[in-house]
């Protein structure tokens, strides 16, 4: 008898294991997105109204940053952090247009990324990158003969540089700091006066002007920008360049969008890739390779502006009411095709 109960009570604690395995199972599955939109609640913090007579730029006039109370629209620092509905588009296109400016737009095109991505990306960006300004897009791949040749907007080019192939994908993406910072004393620095340099795995879908020009701009991250902070993925290897230490780091910035002036960029790229070398001497490799140091940069000379996640938006998120109107969208991630 004492046996048979002893044999219920473990039968019993089997099943109790089963659906426990199965439950974790399913949060893990189908529960963790749901977790991904209580992120929401976490709350971002307001700009004081103290500090908001001072927003403006070049461009944007005055902003609004009280237009919407739900997000964060400027850093301690007293840069504003670009949201829809806090600019004047209007005002932003004239500015620049009255200032004749020529905006470079840089991106990498190498290996499958070549064929995957570079059409698209370059066919929205003539629908919506800094429509009725002067744009001078620059390619860089290895294959020039494979960029595909699109008709252009009137005030618009696009040049190729050739790069060298690396075999990694990390070092085609660290790469691009070296390459971009030559083409910026070059050409590139010659014909524009400000530069936004970008991923390719991404298509525009929505406006995209000079309301993101600043001497410095970095881009919140959209799958870290309500994170608390010392949750943020920077590099904690204290030996790495890019290392950020406990309670250091602002927001978590993506570097599929940064730009600025060619001196500010100039200053960026060769920052990063000092660092990047740096940490090769020493064996090292930072957790998001040049994303790291990127962040290492900002956190050391704080951006003028910052485009809030609608710039940048991942769709794999899903809607959230404070992602109005995205204007660059990610392309799904086909890694094993892609860096295969
Ligand atoms: N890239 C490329 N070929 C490669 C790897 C990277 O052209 O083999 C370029 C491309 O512009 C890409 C960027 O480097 O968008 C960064 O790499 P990826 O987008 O794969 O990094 P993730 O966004 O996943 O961090
Ligand atoms: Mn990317």
């Amino acid at each position: 008898m004492a046996f048979r109960e002893g044999s219920r009570a473990w039968k019993r604690i089997f099943w109790q294991l089963i659906l426990l395995a199965l439950g974790g199972l399913g949060l893990l599955r189908f529960g963790l997105p749901v977790l991904r939109h209580l992120e929401v609640l976490i709350p971002m913090g307001v700009c004081p109204p103290a500090r908001t007579p001072l927003l403006r730029d070049n461009f944007t006039g005055p902003l609004h940053p009280r237009a919407r109370p739900e997000v964060l629209t400027c850093t301690s620092w007293g840069a504003p952090i670009i949201w829809d509905g806090t600019f004047d588009p209007d005002v932003a296109q004239k500015e620049a247009v009255r200032q004749n400016l020529t905006v470079g737009l840089t991106v990498f095109a190498v290996g499958r990324y070549l064929e995957k991505y570079l059409e698209r990306f370059l066919e929205t960006a003539e629908q919506h990158f800094m429509v009725g300004q002067h744009v001078v897009y620059y390619v860089f791949t290895e294959r020039p003969a494979a960029v595909p040749s699109l008709p252009l907007g009137p005030g618009r080019r696009l040049r190729v540089e050739r790069v060298a192939r690396e075999r990694r994908w990390q070092d085609v993406s660290m790469a691009r700091m070296r390459a971009l910072h030559a083409a910026l004393g070059g050409r590139l620095g010659r014909e524009a006066r400000f530069v936004l340099c970008m991923d390719v795995d991404q298509h525009f879908s929505g406006a995209f002007g000079p309301e993101a020009l600043a001497e410095s701009v970095a881009q919140l991250h959209a799958w870290h920008y309500r994170w608390p902070r010392r949750l943020l993925p920077f590099e904690r290897d204290a030996r790495s360049a890019a290392a950020l230490g406990p309670g250091e780091g602002d927001f978590y910035y993506h570097a599929a969008v940064f730009g600025g002036s060619v001196a500010a960029l100039r200053r960026l790229t060769a920052h990063c890739a000092r660092g990047l070398r740096r940490d090769r001497a020493r064996g090292l490799e930072a957790r998001w390779h040049d994303e790291s140091h990127l962040n290492k940069f900002f956190w050391l000379h704080k951006p003028a502006k910052l485009l809030s996640p609608e710039f940048c938006w991942s769709p794999d998120i899903g809607r959230r009411a404070e992602i109005r109107r995205p204007r660059l969208l990610w392309e799904p991630k086909e890694y094993a095709l892609l860096r295969g």
